[in-house]
């Protein structure tokens, strides 16, 4: 048995933990081009896990390895209850119909930016276990992927926004 308010202690350090793993601007790591996934083993499975967390714990959408401090062609979107976990991700194909439309991100706090994406995208790449995969996605999720896949290649919003501002933190 353990004492209740010994269990929330616990959950307050693991949150504050997760909340330390996230890497934010100006860390160079983020204007990097990362490395390619080869390696689909343990080590990867654990990255994943954490990413999925961290990406939870800040209320993202999506989130890209270089995010967590690595610099691998790895991202988790999750969206309307779905989980995508994409190793090498490629955008093939981009609608040249476009959309502008707000995001934010994990790495860069309490900014917002209206961004212009693609209305849809094809993506190729490999899921958790290495097996090549390719999706089709439009709307919002495609504006995901598009925005992830932005964070593999050293890309972030500020450098794509149309205009920025700031949102007031809430106490
Ligand atoms: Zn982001």
């Amino acid at each position: 048995m353990q004492c209740p308010s010994l269990i929330k202690m616990r959950q307050i350090i693991i949150k504050k933990n997760i909340g330390t793993m996230l890497t934010t601007i100006p860390e160079p790591i983020l204007k990097k081009k990362a490395r390619k996934v080869t390696d689909f083993g343990k080590n990867l499975q654990f990255l994943i896990d954490e990413m999925i967390a961290v990406m939870r714990y800040g209320q993202g959408t999506g989130i890209a390895a270089p995010q967590v401090g690595e610099s691998l062609r790895l991202i988790v979107v999750e969206h309307e209850d779905k989980l995508y976990v994409m190793g090498n991700p490629e955008i093939t194909q981009s609608s040249i119909e476009t959309e502008v439309n707000v995001e934010g991100c994990l790495s860069i706090p309490n900014i917002g930016a209206n961004v212009e994406r693609s209305t849809a995208v094809t993506v190729k790449g490999q899921d958790r276990n290495g097996k090549p995969i390719k999706i089709k996605v439009k709307g919002r999720l495609a504006r995901i992927f598009q925005h992830e896949v932005d964070h593999i290649n050293g890309i972030l919003i500020v450098e794509r926004a149309i205009d920025i501002w700031q949102i007031k933190e809430e106490i």
